[in-house]
């Protein structure tokens, strides 16, 4: 068969045959072995009912799963309380002296909060959430800067059975307001002003623009920067006022495990957010389960660091939910990372002692920009696990996150999952996976995803395709807040024959059957009939000495056809001028094709200073294909910077 006549999705171009098993004297400590797969494929069930024996129940569930696809509950009939499972449980075991959060401000000023302390302050928390009306059931949106008050704020609405909406600090008020009117939110919590870059910016100000004729009653306020703001009187609370006087008891009521726990709108990459709705029981095992054995996290020992903002999935499960469901020792950090230096994360890492950081791909490009020599002048020697999550991330940035950050000496763990999932999929098991650079690997015990063709098929070895859930896990999501017609259209529609969960991303099986993930199905180009991924052609190019960056898209033109179209953002090192010059372009263009075919070549390559990325910092392609096909630009409402876009095209047409 013609290779074009195939019905696989995508084409697999790149080969990567670097792997790196565990040392043994990582392997022979390690919190999962490798029988933990097939104990898992044989009994599924009893495995998640081994991990949901993690978490503390009142009532014990007597159906581990009841599945009616595309609806799954998980625990049926079991009965607990989520914040009791972070806070007060460890009290009593006994370790209310332990460290909770390390907390660190981005002015310098840093906290210590114990797990006793973590229960008295969400306690009080609860008791003043309750004085402002909120009960079982209800919505609190938050949006607040990374400072405790917001872990404290997520807890207490757990603890009361009201379902918290936690929107990022950046966003502005007509996206907070859309999120508000979406989940009718009752109360807002935020803050006076939160610390960006150094400098105060005014927080409540925009606040109160959202809230303004919505359903909000009550607006709770955390003073953090000491901003002046406006104030309604019989609305506005400090936080200071309610919550400090609060009663430190506080009995927790027992959930349904199906109760619901949050809502949480996506990233917006792709298009308009979808509020994901996640419940108790199930969330909060495989939350519990993923941190504890893909970061090997040990309690009391562990020093654990999560990069994210909890305005995203990733410090909802693996800030708030799972390290502290663990009682794990954590470091919050509330800055950028190059404030007021571009060496403060390692002189976090130094401070306090971090063995497990978990960061964006983004982020490790950034510090690779930055310079190789920003990290060596810290003392990095107690990291041993590093992780990543949010976007593929390219080889040469994984082997310079494991050289340059873990002297070649700790696990990386490349960890696929979404908003959606709710917590960890596809990753490897740090002591037991020969992990590759670049690849999530497989799935992780307990978890089944396969890779389709557009049929439905399984693709094999060596071939690309959809990737696709076709179990139910724990932590999925149970729904779209509101619309359930849209759950069903978008995540079981396209393979509803077979009853598979359609992830949105395409990916591969290499010839050993690990997976490698390809990025958005959304941005496959099609190049003279061969669907080709960005994320493959994206790695070529970051694999050049001079690149530190890259995104590529398929743009048709009017005379050329379909052509692929790279914006490249070059190394620190790099010398501007000559790296922008044709021969330096040419030899770009030459690279990707000698790396992974002449197919893959770029029509046309542009040095941009900045990438267009949503404020989680994922590239957004589509507004570079906008440029490339010289359309006027799209939506930038999730851009995080939106002047971004101007600078691309005024480039673009410069080059033409
Ligand atoms: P939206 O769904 O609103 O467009 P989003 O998909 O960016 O936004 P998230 O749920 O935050 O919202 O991100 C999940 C997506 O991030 C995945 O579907 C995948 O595309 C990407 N992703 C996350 N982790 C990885 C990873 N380790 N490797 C490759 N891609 C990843
Ligand atoms: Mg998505």
């Amino acid at each position: 068969m013609a290779e074009s006549e195939k019905s696989s999705a995508l084409s697999a171009l790149s080969t990567e045959s670097r792997a790196f098993p565990p040392s043994e004297e990582f392997a022979s400590q390690a919190n999962a072995t490798a029988d933990w797969y097939d104990r898992a494929d044989s009994d599924r069930e009893g495995f998640w009912a081994e991990q949901a024996d993690r978490l503390h129940w009142t009532t014990k569930w007597d159906t581990v799963l009841d599945w009616e696809p595309p609806f799954a509950k998980w625990f049926v009939g079991g009965e607990l309380n989520v914040a009791y499972n972070c806070a007060d449980r460890h009290v009593e075991a006994g370790n209310g002296d332990r460290v909770a959060i390390h907390w660190e401000g981005e002015p310098g000023d840093s906290r210590t909060i114990t797990y006793a302390d973590l229960q008295r302050e969400v306690s009080k928390t609860a008791n003043a959430l309750t004085e402002l009306g909120v009960g079982k059931g209800d919505r609190v949106a938050i949006q607040l800067p990374m400072i405790p008050e917001a872990v404290f704020s997520m807890l207490a609405c757990a603890r009361l059975g009201a379902l918290h909406s936690v929107v990022f600090g950046g966003f502005s008020p007509g996206a907070l307001k859309a999120r508000i009117e979406d989940a009718e939110a009752k109360v807002l919590i935020t803050s006076d002003g939160q610390y960006r870059r150094g400098k105060p910016a005014p927080m409540k100000e925009n606040t109160d623009e959202a809230v303004e004729g919505t359903s909000i009653e009550k607006v709770l306020v955390v003073k953090r920067t000491e901003t002046d703001v406006p104030w309604t009187d019989g609305r506005d609370v400090w936080w200071h006022d309610a919550v400090d006087g609060a009663s430190d008891q506080h009995t927790p009521e027992s959930f349904d495990s199906e109760h619901p726990l949050f809502i949480l709108y996506t990233s917006g990459t792709t298009g308009k957010p979808k509020g994901i709705l996640h419940t108790s029981g199930g969330y909060l095992t495989q939350s519990a389960y993923t941190h504890h054995v893909v970061f090997d996290h040990k309690p009391g020992e562990s020093v654990y660091w999560c990069t994210a903002d909890i305005g995203w999935v990733t410090g909802h499960t693996y800030i708030v939910y799972g390290p502290l469901a663990n009682g794990a020792t954590q470091v919050i950090y509330e800055g950028t990372p190059n404030t007021p230096h571009e060496g403060r994360h390692w002189e976090i890492v130094d401070k306090y002692k971090v063995s497990i950081y978990y960061t964006a791909p983004t982020l490790i490009r950034t510090f690779m920009k930055w310079g190789e020599d920003i990290p060596a002048k810290y003392d990095l020697s107690s990291l041993k696990v590093l992780g990543t999550v949010g976007e593929p991330i390219n080889p040469e940035a994984w082997m310079w996150f494991r050289e340059k950050i873990g002297k070649e000496n700790c696990p990386i763990v490349d960890t696929w999952w979404q908003t959606e999932t709710g917590s960890q999929m596809i990753a490897p098991l740090p002591g037991v996976t020969a992990t590759k650079p670049g690849s999530a690997m497989r799935a992780l015990p307990g978890i089944s995803a396969t890779v389709v063709d557009d049929t439905g098929t399984p693709v094999g070895n060596g071939e690309g395709g959809y990737l696709v859930l076709d179990k139910p896990w724990p932590s999925m999501l149970r729904g779209i807040w509101g619309d359930t017609e849209r759950y069903k259209d978008t995540y079981w529609s396209r393979f509803a024959e077979q009853g598979y969960y359609f992830a949105g991303d395409g990916a591969k099986y290499d010839d050993d059957g690990a997976i490698w993930l390809l990025g958005r199905v959304d941005d496959v180009m099609n190049i003279s009939g061969h669907r080709i991924s960005t994320t493959e052609v994206e790695s070529a190019l970051v694999s050049h000495p001079t690149v530190a960056e890259a995104a590529v898209v398929g743009a048709s033109d009017e005379t050329t056809g379909q052509g692929i179209v790279a914006f490249v953002i070059l190394r620190g090192s790099a010398s501007k001028d000559e790296a922008k010059g044709e021969e330096a372009i040419k030899a770009l263009r030459d690279h990707v094709s000698k790396e992974i075919g002449p197919i893959a070549k770029p029509r046309q390559i542009l040095v941009v200073e900045e990438l267009p990325k949503t404020r989680s910092g994922k590239i957004m392609r589509r507004l570079l294909r906008d440029v490339a096909e010289n359309r006027d630009v799209g939506d930038v409402s999730t851009l995080a910077d939106s002047s971004v876009m101007d600078l691309i095209s005024s480039g673009m047409s410069e080059s033409k």
